[in-house]
């Protein structure tokens, strides 16, 4: 019998399993069902794909969307897998052909939406299939603790008593323990496995600066990711379109994307992201799900996203194919307040408020870290980790300075003006300015008047930052972001504790970790032969996915091609070494690659 490790290395062509993969595969060949919780990226499609491939009888995965279903089908069907798809992307008679491989036993793996499988009829057709395994994948849609809770999952439950020989396999990237018992219980009363693979994402480089310009620092930041392709997400729709027209003059492949956008175009605008190289996609969080792009090479973040949870989503699109990626983050205490005010008028019961505050304060906590950021963000999601040496605080530390001085002074303005306004008045107070409010409350006759005024706006700017971040003070949505004192404040202003915050020099410092991060990639990175090599590869590659019309990372991905450039296989036993070549895939496209790295 084949084993686990030949299929993959002749039907995928990949050497190893990922962390995690072994365990998840062994317990389905081994009959069991599983839930198996894994980053994004982290390779579940396989966990189901190799034993569908080792089971005499079909498997039948279960899939929220028609695009995830359509790669998937296509990315098998390179490499000779038999696969069928029944869903509303294709016409009535395409759907009859696919069934009828189905019935005839032509077909290891069936891709299918919850709706169409759960109907009488399929179900009734599905007994006589008799299938070997159930995939459920995006099954945090299954449980209503999940965060993408669909009613048409829920009926999944019946499977285990109508298909009892069935295991069951279930997939996702966020479940927190309550969700996971939920899942488990629901597609296998709990008569299975669970089996949670860590958060880490250690190719993803991680950094975060404080807002200075949003033009400026997108353009510096894309002048690092020359021909890349990748997201940068915007709160709004408008600074969507604005920010793309914004790449677009600069001589960048940008596209818009939003809800608001008509369907046409929003399909025409992923299809073009997917399919061509480079192209970037500037969107609101409209933008993701569903997205299985390997290569996608960076995700920038034009404002602070919802909460941790959402934003280690965001980023996870990033460099799936285990290639290095870079992920940055600008943030300022507008986006702050606004997203306090969200959750403020968001009419929700206050319990509920309080814990979306806490998030917040969570996410908060992460953009003023002067530690490692990954290990803070595995904390958050506990798991222990020690410093990565890939964030930009680990790259080059930030330095701690007293600014017990410039803090009392602001904090001092903030009491004597009653903890009643925001950030631009209570810095006017500080440095003593002559503005129309400090002049109409007559806050010029405080005592905290001028008391900072050797500080400059950015710095004391910078300083209510990170006294957000450290939780001393707050802001009051309730009126407005008005800052209050807390009682770490409180103690400082008394005299009785330090501040120390992030020299503001060095706060400045974490914006080079777009440079820092290019010299990660630069490190690894090729010369000019390897990149002319590797652009031909390409090009060789688009040609291919055009005549199949589909994206490019079907042909190849981005890993195999590098592997290409790296290895320079000279013949077939060489190529089918290559990461990501097998045996299908050689009698495919094997010669025309072999015969354009000859070309050198
Ligand atoms: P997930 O569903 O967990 O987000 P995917 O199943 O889409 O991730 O896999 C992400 C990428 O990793 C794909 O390009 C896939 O081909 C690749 N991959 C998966 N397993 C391996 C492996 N063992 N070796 C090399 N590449 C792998
Ligand atoms: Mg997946
Ligand atoms: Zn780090």
């Amino acid at each position: 019998m084949t084993s686990p490790e030949s299929v993959l290395k002749d039907t995928f062509g990949f050497d190893a399993f990922r962390p995690g993969q072994s365990e998840v595969i062994s317990a389905l060949v081994g009959g069991e069902s599983v839930l198996a919780v894994m980053p994004t990226g982290a390779g579940k499609s396989l966990c189901y794909q190799v034993p569908a491939l080792l089971f005499e009888r079909p498997t039948i995965v279960i899939s929220p969307l028609v695009a995830l279903m359509d790669n998937q089908v296509a990315g098998l069907r390179m490499n000779g897998v038999k696969v069928s798809a029944l869903h509303s992307g294709q016409s009535r008679e395409d759907n009859i052909v696919e069934w009828q491989n189905v019935a005839q036993g032509d077909t290891k793996l069936l891709y299918m939406s919850p709706e169409r499988l759960m109907t009488g009829r399929m179900l009734s057709a599905m007994k006589s299939l008799d299938p070997a395994m159930f995939v459920v994948d995006e099954a945090h849609c299954v449980s209503k603790w999940g965060p993408a809770f669909r009613p048409e999952y829920a009926d999944l439950q019946r499977l285990k008593e109508l298909f009892p020989n069935a295991r069951m396999a279930a997939f996702t990237a966020t479940a927190d323990e309550l969700t996971q018992k939920d899942i488990a219980d629901k597609l296998f009363s709990g008569n299975g496995r669970t089996i949670v693979q860590g958060f880490d994402r250690p190719n993803l480089s991680l950094a975060v600066s404080p807002l200075r310009s949003r033009r400026d620092q997108l353009l510096e930041f894309m002048k690092t990711m020359e021909g890349q392709s990748g997201i940068v997400y915007c709160l709004s729709r408008k600074n969507t379109e604005k920010f793309a027209q914004v790449l677009r003059t600069a001589g960048y492949k940008a596209l818009a994307y939003h809800a608001g956008l008509p369907s046409e175009t929003r399909f025409e605008n992923q299809e073009r992201f997917m399919a061509e190289d480079g192209v970037i996609m500037v969107a609101t969080i409209a933008f993701g799900m569903g997205i299985d792009k390997p290569d996608i090479r960076f995700v920038y973040h034009m404002n602070i996203p919802g909460s941790l949870e959402a934003f280690y989503q965001e980023i996870g699109r990033a460099g799936r194919d285990g290639n290095p990626a870079v992920t940055a983050l600008i943030y300022g205490l507008d986006d702050i307040r606004m997203r306090r005010q969200f959750i403020s008028d968001d009419g929700s019961d206050s319990d509920h408020q309080l814990r979306e505050h806490k998030r917040l304060d969570a996410l908060l906590g992460y953009c003023e870290a002067s530690g490692c950021r990954r290990a803070l963000l595995l904390n958050y999601f506990g798991e222990d980790a020690a410093p990565c040496g890939n964030c930009d605080n680990c790259i080059s530390p930030p330095e701690m300075i007293d600014a017990t001085l410039p803090a009392k002074a602001l904090f001092a303005a903030m009491s004597e003006t009653g903890q009643r306004f925001g950030t631009t008045h209570v810095i006017a107070v500080a440095r003593g300015e002559d503005t129309d409010r400090v002049v109409q409350f007559s806050h010029d006759k405080l005592a905290a008047f001028g008391a900072g005024k050797e500080f400059g706006k950015p710095y004391l700017q910078a300083l209510i930052r990170q006294a957000v971040g450290a939780g001393i003070i707050s802001m009051d949505i309730s009126r407005y972001g008005a800052l209050a004192l807390e009682q770490g404040a409180l103690d400082i202003l008394a005299g009785q504790a330090k501040f120390e915050c992030k020299d503001l020099v060095v706060v400045g410092r974490t914006e080079k970790t777009g440079r820092n991060a290019r010299k990660a990639i630069a490190e690894t990175a090729l010369n000019a032969d390897e990149k002319d090599l590797l652009s031909r590869l390409k090009s060789l590659r688009m040609t291919f996915a055009r005549e199949i019309g589909k994206p490019a990372f079907v042909v190849f991905s981005d890993a195999t091609l590098m592997d290409m450039v790296a290895k320079v296989p000279s013949n077939k036993a060489e190529m089918l070494e290559v990461s990501g070549v097998g045996e299908t895939k050689y009698d495919r496209y094997g010669t025309a690659f072999l015969d354009a790295i000859d070309e050198v």
